[in-house]
């Protein structure tokens, strides 16, 4: 038996869990500490059987909660070593940074949210936001948490394209295309079955195609769906960052990649990390869709939306 459930999906937050029947993993943790165990709770998840964290990389849709909950569970968090470093950098600036320089970089902080609150862009405000004291109720500061906001109790290093295991999960992590120090997706592996999470991609490179064979369920991207994204209130550059070869997949890349490269063998398709200011659920939808119906070999997928706001239903095989 192997479980998905996601917890969040797009650009707020980030999380999923991923289950065995004796292993049980948090990919991702991109909600603070005190929402992630309300959404377990909510589905049915219990956090005090989660045997470890992994980490895609180091954006703050994914790692929002991560110190304070990795904290609060002790347990060990399983990261690449730049993103590790990565991290440790965004959350302990002063550390790396002159204080003048700090002080720059506070200010630039506020006027990216400000202009994006003033745009009404609330997306690119809460990416901008720093971990907020949301946390304060999850974990009551300890000197060493004041002395060392990057704190982990455990961490275990892992690299892209070498498979580890933790319990009876078999995991190859594999390298993405995507804006950040050493952006990985996962492939999970236990008793048969086979779970994948892939998003925060630019593109599809060859490697990535190669890691989404033989997958029973699959979590992918479909970010945007271009016209809005051309259309919508981002401004220029970010625009240019979302569509470049480190950014996001469009609903049409997704699509394209289901249509010629994807073998076709899933159960379920789960379409995540979907924008909540230049997507819309059923353009996503009727794209994958779209893409399936042309490989009438493909019929048996079914399609699921990850959401934001809910945790989706856990899907098991
Ligand atoms: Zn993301
Ligand atoms: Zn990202």
């Amino acid at each position: 038996m192997m479980r998905m459930t996601v917890l969040a999906s797009g650009s707020k937050g980030n999380s999923t869990v991923i289950s065995s029947s004796r292993t049980r993993v948090l990919v991702d943790a991109g909600l603070s500490c005190r929402e992630l165990l309300r959404r377990m709770a909510l589905a049915g998840e219990d956090p005090a059987t989660l045997d470890a964290i992994l980490i895609t990389h180091e954006h703050i849709d994914h790692v929002a909660g991560l110190a304070v909950l990795a904290r609060r569970l002790g347990i060990p968090v399983y990261i690449t070593e730049p993103t590790h470093r990565a991290w440790g950098r965004m959350v302990t600036p002063r550390t790396t940074m002159t204080y003048a320089k700090w002080l720059d970089h506070v200010q630039q902080e506020k006027e990216a949210r400000a202009a994006a609150v003033a745009q009404g862009n609330l997306e690119i405000a809460a990416e901008a936001a720093p971990d907020s004291n949301a946390d304060n109720l999850c974990e009551p500061e300890t000197p060493i948490v004041k002395s060392n906001p990057s704190h982990l109790p455990a961490v275990e290093y892992f690299h892209s394209g070498t498979s580890f295991c933790i319990g009876d999960l078999d995991i190859t992590p594999f390298t993405i295309p995507h804006d950040a120090a050493d952006p990985c997706g996962f492939v999970f592996s236990a008793e048969g079955i086979r779970m994948a999470v892939a998003t925060d991609l630019g593109y599809m490179p060859p490697n990535v195609k190669a890691a989404l064979k033989r997958i029973d369920v699959l979590l992918l991207e479909s970010n945007h769906d271009l016209e809005m994204l051309r259309d919508g209130p981002y401004p220029w550059s970010v625009k240019q960052r979302v569509l470049s070869r480190v950014g996001h997949l469009s609903n049409h890349a997704t699509a394209e990649f289901l249509s010629t490269d994807y073998d076709g063998g899933a159960a379920y398709i789960v379409l995540g990390h979907l924008s909540e200011s230049n997507n819309a659920p059923e353009l996503a939808r009727i794209a994958a869709e779209q893409a399936l119906v042309n490989h009438p070999t493909l019929l048996g997928n079914r399609v699921l939306l990850a959401m934001q706001s809910n945790p989706l239903d856990p899907i098991m095989l």
